[in-house]
């Protein structure tokens, strides 16, 4: 299983998942594209499938895995959905939306899955290969992002080789994502109201206007690194491994410059100011800045609305 050897790459078609359904049903560890970005999933219900995860990502044993299902059905086998859980499962999934519910003491994970917390994070992602994969199983499939712990996620299959290749069995190439950052993560509280944990593709300040909930916290307001409830609060996470210079104008010397806008650079998220593209292109920008011989990176300003929020909290991480 992963070890030494090269991981597998396979053509996201029906053989390739074939194949993939085959290797995830023994224990093992497969890449796969998500509208997000590419997962590393495994089975949910294995202790040693799941600690595999965390080994070949090399990740801290207190951050916990989001669980994959088909649909809201599937997650109230391992999660309670309450009413306004329900609502918003119905609304946003399958979708970049991942919820963080009561566990249930009968759900039957692998305890590593959620970090011995009582509580679990789920999503039914949209992409076509994620579910077809899904479909094919009989588990649910924990899968944080394909990436070594703490660096730049995946958002194609050429990213998740330079991180994970030779530590995973098999990679499915999908090619890029669609949304380019991790999925929103919002907490449904007993008392139904909505906390968002980290802010993604979805916009929660939109949701919880077509909810009845109250939204009590939002991920801005929490950038605490003492006790984690979402290692996306980590100050320092998604990093490229160089110095970041943000809201920059222009290079200074030694600098890749990414711009937006009417801000150039070697590699733009978005020239016609589009936060969507820039969320698509992020880390792909990171990537290039990453591999590139410049010792700093900066990037231009990006507006602080909608998915923009998502934006610079990544990029702020990334300086940190
Ligand atoms: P990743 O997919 O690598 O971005 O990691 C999954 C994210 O989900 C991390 O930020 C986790 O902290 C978060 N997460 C997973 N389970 C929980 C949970 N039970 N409560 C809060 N956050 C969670
Ligand atoms: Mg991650």
């Amino acid at each position: 299983m992963s070890g030494k050897n090269a991981t597998e790459v396979l053509l996201a078609d029906a053989q390739g998942i074939a194949r993939a359904a085959a290797i995830l049903e023994r224990g093992g560890l497969v890449a796969v594209p998500t509208e997000t970005v590419y997962g590393l999933a495994a089975r949910a219900d294995s202790a040693e499938a799941v600690a595999r995860i965390y080994a070949a990502k090399g990740r801290p044993d207190f951050n916990p895995l989001i669980v994959h299902v088909r649909d809201a059905a599937q997650a109230a086998e391992y999660a309670e959905l309450s009413e306004v859980a329900k609502s918003i499962a119905g609304q946003e999934w399958p979708g970049p939306l991942t919820l963080v519910l009561p566990l249930r003491e009968d759900a039957g994970l692998a305890p590593a899955v959620s970090a011995g917390l009582p509580t679990l994070a789920v999503r039914a992602p949209a992409h076509p290969v994620m579910r077809a994969l899904l479909e094919q199983v009989d588990f649910p499939l924990a899968a944080p992002s394909a990436n070594r712990s703490g660096f730049i996620s995946p958002t194609n299959a050429e990213h998740v080789l330079a991180s994970l290749d030779g530590r995973i069995d098999c990679a499915l190439d999908g090619g890029p994502c669609e949304k380019g950052l991790e999925s929103t993560i919002l907490a449904v509280r007993h008392d139904g109201s909505l906390e968002e944990l980290r802010p993604g593709p979805i916009d929660v300040v939109a949701l919880k206007s077509r909810i009845n909930a109250e939204l009590v916290g939002s991920a801005d307001a929490c950038m605490h690194d003492g006790s984690i409830e979402s290692p996306g609060q980590l100050a320092s996470h998604y990093a490229p491994g160089k110095p970041v210079r943000l809201n920059a104008l222009a290079p200074e010397a030694g600098e890749f410059m990414i711009g937006f806008g009417e801000v150039e650079g070697e590699c733009s998220l978005s020239s016609s100011g589009d936060l969507g593209e820039a969320a698509a292109r992020l880390y792909d920008c990171l990537h290039q800045a990453a591999r590139s011989a410049a010792p700093r990176i900066a990037v231009a300003p990006i507006p602080d609305e909608g998915v923009g929020r998502a934006i610079n909290d990544r990029l702020r991480r990334a300086a940190a």
